[in-house]
């Protein structure tokens, strides 16, 4: 499939984890006799990234060169852009009850069918001092981030990971698309370039903008929500869902744009993340990326720029996916239209620009936001949700 595409996976091949016909069978047979781990949410969410090529070119979860390369130079040992380490971390109790095991199996929840064997080539300790100032800038144990870090098992499990079932979802199923599956939709719909869109929140006018501006000089947008795990205090997945389709329903061309779930589980990485996002993007057949400010941030732990500096650090042919870099936007009022400091050259007080805080408040006390900060049916279904009980 790579011939046609407009845009080669990150090291030039889409991998595929998943053993099925004769070789499924004998790894299920194989698979039952093994040590378990049951994976976390986060790890779940890197072995469906892992089983249908998110990551590729990762094959399974990195070993020790691969880690120290990436947290020291952002780059895999055979010099490949990589930003964020992909590692299965493992406890003391589940490292002794492994034992010398040179496979095992993982598995959702206690007891569950494996759903994939990991082939463990090395044990090496994780340097959670040394992660959290490489990937997350801080130490904080407050940043989440660094607290899911500080929380996993002091010991990695490196090796190829062959897959039996890909993890699976109950939910919005017709929008889990696999990076096979965007390229070929993006083939099918005739699109040679197409710009990728991350989120984790409702899309209000602003980002519209951003998605829109990009698909001026584009042939397709893919609006790609994270649905994985978020911070608790986030707009619930079903939620967002609605308003994405509330906003594709009345306002997105349907030939140009689609939305597709991006099941990674969220680093709140900051300037790392970016990079990871964008180059996962690419597998899924991007050719362009939208990194906004402060993209995957969280708290004041990164300067809002510093997400968009971090690819000056490579060079284009590195990431292959282009970054398409974007400053705050807005309706102004006397531009008449939607905006940014590049664009407009008034004052704040010709913008239309509400806080976060600001507009929780109007939602919460059943007030639509601004028709020019927010579409009323995107306003009407974070209403309604906040009426629901929780
Ligand atoms: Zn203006």
């Amino acid at each position: 499939m790579s011939d046609d595409t407009p845009i080669a996976p990150h090291g030039g091949v889409l991998v595929d984890l998943v053993v099925d016909g004769a070789d499924g069978e004998a790894l299920a047979a194989e698979a039952v006799n093994l040590p378990k781990l049951v994976l976390g949410e986060r790890e779940l969410s890197d072995l469906e990234m892992l089983a249908v090529g998110a990551l590729s070119p990762l094959t399974g979860f990195q070993g020790e060169a691969d880690y120290d390369a990436v947290l020291d130079t952002m780059h895999l040992q055979d010099g490949l852009a990589w930003a964020i380490p992909v590692v299965l971390s493992v406890t003391d109790e589940e490292l002794h009850r492994i034992g010398n095991a040179s496979s095992v199996g993982l598995t959702a929840v206690e007891g569950g069918e494996p759903l994939a064997v990991v082939r463990i080539g090395e044990r090496f300790a994780r340097d959670k001092q040394r992660e959290a100032v490489s990937v997350y800038r801080t130490e904080d144990p407050e940043h989440p981030g660094v607290r899911a870090l500080l929380d996993a098992g002091d010991t990695c499990l490196g090796g190829t990971v062959e897959v039996l079932t890909v993890p699976t979802h109950d939910d919005f199923t017709s929008y889990r698309l696999t990076p096979a599956q965007t390229r070929a939709a993006f083939q099918e719909r005739g699109w040679k370039t197409v710009v990728g869109f991350q989120t984790r929140n409702p899309i209000h006018r602003a980002h519209e903008y951003l998605q829109k501006c990009a698909l001026e000089i584009v042939d397709g947008l893919l609006v790609h929500p994270l649905m994985g795990a978020t911070k608790s205090d986030d707009v619930p997945p079903e939620v967002r869902m609605r308003c994405y389709e509330a906003l594709f329903d009345g306002y997105y061309p349907k030939d140009r744009s689609m939305i597709g779930i991006f099941p990674a589980a969220m680093r709140y990485a900051g300037p790392r993340e970016a990079i990871w996002h964008a180059i996962a993007r690419k597998n899924y057949g991007c050719t362009h990326f939208i990194v906004g400010r402060d993209h995957a941030g969280v708290g004041s732990y990164y300067g809002t720029y510093d997400a968009q500096r971090i690819f000056e650090g490579f060079a284009p042919d590195e990431l292959g996916i282009t970054p398409l870099m974007f400053e705050h936007s807005f309706f102004c009022v006397r531009c008449e239209g939607m905006a940014s400091p590049k664009t407009c050259p008034h004052e704040d007080a010709d913008r239309v620009i509400l806080s976060g805080t600001k507009v929780r408040d109007m939602l919460r006390n059943g007030e639509r936001p601004p028709i020019e900060f927010s579409r009323p049916e995107v306003a009407d279904i974070l209403i309604a949700a906040m009426r629901e009980p929780t």
